[in-house]
């Protein structure tokens, strides 16, 4: 499939090559959604291809795009927590204790 430069995938999962937590924007993402180092992207980036879940998240808007992907793989609560506690680290993020049953994070409808 051709990708539609929605920059979902350069905001939603982490990537350790850039220490780019889960659910922030990675900080090379320009505002036209197209990667402002584009020659000097890692190459996890180079080497990233449209697949299915392109497909499976799809919505009108990038933010929606983002928000059902982190629906996809489990990860709305993480990314919650990480945005509250204003962690801009992978590292940091994967070393936080798990959460305290009730300590708050996405809650189950
Ligand atoms: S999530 Fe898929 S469609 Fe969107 S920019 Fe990434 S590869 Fe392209
Ligand atoms: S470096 Fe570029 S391609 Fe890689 S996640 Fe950031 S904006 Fe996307």
């Amino acid at each position: 499939m051709d990708c539609l430069r929605c920059g979902t995938c350069c905001t939603a999962p982490d990537i350790a090559a850039l220490d780019k937590p889960v659910g922030l924007r990675c900080p090379h993402l320009g505002d036209d959604l197209l990667c402002t180092i584009y020659e000097e992207r890692p190459p996890v980036c180079r080497t990233h291809r449209p697949d299915e879940i392109c497909l499976k998240i799809a919505a009108p808007t990038p933010e929606e795009r983002r928000a059902r992907y982190l629906e996809l793989f489990g990860l709305v609560a993480e990314a919650e927590r990480i945005r509250a506690l204003k962690i801009t680290s992978m590292a940091r993020a994967r070393a936080l204790p798990p959460e305290e049953p009730g300590a708050g994070g996405a809650k189950k409808r």
